[in-house]
């Protein structure tokens, strides 16, 4: 028999907890490992901690799963009795090695959330026997207790608020990152003024007032609530925004022309069209050579969709630049975009004037889109992972522990850094 101590290292406890017994159940097949808390860690309230007088025996004696041993399950088996909180009444007294009201130990727990933002859903649940709305709760308690022990929203001054679709685009999220530390700081289910407002009172009109620039999509329930809630802020257009404008106004045509050549009985034209469409979205310098010869194609047979594309870039490259050429070759673009008559083209160049001054804005204050790029992106892979999750909440923790910085090390290694982030 292994002494306690070393039993204690195997299933990763602290001195706050005692060793009684350790029993193999061969029937099961599992470990079973009867703990206690050390008297100073005992009868404390479960959510706050608060010493308490005992109430009752609760449910008796229950099991915590632990990380496997090598391929048998373990458990940890103490009693859980209940005590009574001045604040939260009768409770479930703490236990040193899990959270409140998880099923598993603090290390499991930990080893399912580090695992969930590096691999598959399927990968985890298999890995770890468990059930995919199990991994669920599991996030969402680690991301709530690392936003209790640290206040989230400290030192906010330069955000971006911005919406991300879920539910194949039916549903939607409001998320708000912080533009200096790159982190996802919030996110709620809806896209309205209610839900915006929902993230302001939670910030306080203190914090509102500190807020020096916010960034965003042209949306007008954005701009309202902004302006309604923090005086000092700056509102500004992010050029990540912009370009899917401008986007969006090529595949207009696109499909003009597609339509166009279909109904005209070219169907050859047509079909090629319709492939080109990633040669077209996509940044020259990613282009496969496939995709090159795609565009080298339309160049020569289709000039209206070729023009189009031209501009789409010459617009990515005006808003990309930096200071007085940036604002000079916009100047320029808006004037080409009056006499292309590309109605598309024609309308985004109406669009981008009325937006102008958020616009500049951006470019003054230097607002990094490959932050709000590489966040949209991650979210976007992050919710079809989470398409199982019942619970709205779900994916938004699972969101939070990934671009928030709730990802925990795995047990027994260190914290990661802020750099391991981007
Ligand atoms: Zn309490």
């Amino acid at each position: 028999m292994l002494g306690a101590d070393v039993w204690r290292r195997i299933v990763g406890l602290d001195k706050s907890t005692v060793i009684e017994d350790v029993e193999v159940d061969v029937g099961q097949n599992v470990v079973v490992v009867q703990v206690r808390p050390r008297r100073a860690t005992k009868r404390r309230c479960g959510r706050c901690g608060v010493r308490a007088p005992g109430y009752d025996q609760g449910e008796g004696r229950r099991r915590w799963r632990c990380l496997d041993l090598g391929a048998v399950q373990c458990f940890l088996e103490a009693d859980s009795p209940r005590v009574t909180c001045p604040t939260h009444g009768p409770t479930v007294a703490q236990v040193p090695w899990a959270r409140h009201g998880a099923g598993h130990t603090r290390d499991f727990d930990d080893q399912v959330a580090w695992i969930v933002t590096h691999t598959s859903k399927s990968a985890v649940s298999e890995l770890m026997r468990v059930a995919w709305r199990t991994v669920g709760s599991v996030i969402s308690r680690v991301v709530a207790e690392g936003r209790a022990a640290h206040d989230p929203f400290d030192g906010l001054s330069r955000i971006g608020i911005d919406e991300i679709s879920y539910k194949r685009g039916h549903r939607y999220l409001t998320v708000v990152v912080d533009h200096d530390s790159g982190r996802l700081v919030w996110a709620a289910v809806g896209r309205d003024k209610k839900t915006l407002r929902g993230f302001f009172d939670l910030l306080g009109e203190e914090r509102c007032d500190k807020i020096t620039v916010v960034s965003a999509d042209g949306a007008e329930w954005i701009a309202d609530v902004v302006r309604e809630r923090c005086r000092q802020a700056t509102l500004c257009i992010d050029s990540f925004h912009v370009v899917q404008w401008a986007t969006d106004a090529l595949d207009e045509v696109r499909r003009e022309v597609w339509n166009a050549a279909r109904r005209g009985g070219m169907t050859e034209q047509a079909r090629e069209l319709k492939g080109a469409r990633f040669a077209l979205w996509k940044n020259p310098e990613d282009l496969t050579r496939r995709q090159q010869g795609k565009l080298a194609q339309i160049a020569k047979t289709n000039s209206p969709l070729y023009r189009a594309y031209l501009m789409k870039e010459q617009l990515r490259l005006a808003i990309r630049r930096k200071g007085i050429i940036s604002l000079t070759m916009l100047d320029s673009w808006l004037s080409w975009a009056a006499r292309c008559r590309i109605p598309a083209f024609v309308e985004l160049g109406r669009k981008i004037r009325r937006h102008l001054p958020g616009i500049e804005a951006a470019m003054l204050h230097n607002i990094s889109n490959a932050l709000v790029e590489s966040t949209n992106t991650k979210l976007r892979v992050l919710h079809r992972m989470a398409f199982g999750f019942r619970e709205p909440e779900h994916l938004i923790a699972l969101a939070l522990l990934d671009r928030g910085g709730y990802c925990p090390p795995l047990p027994g290694r260190s914290a990661p850094t802020l750099a391991a982030l981007s």
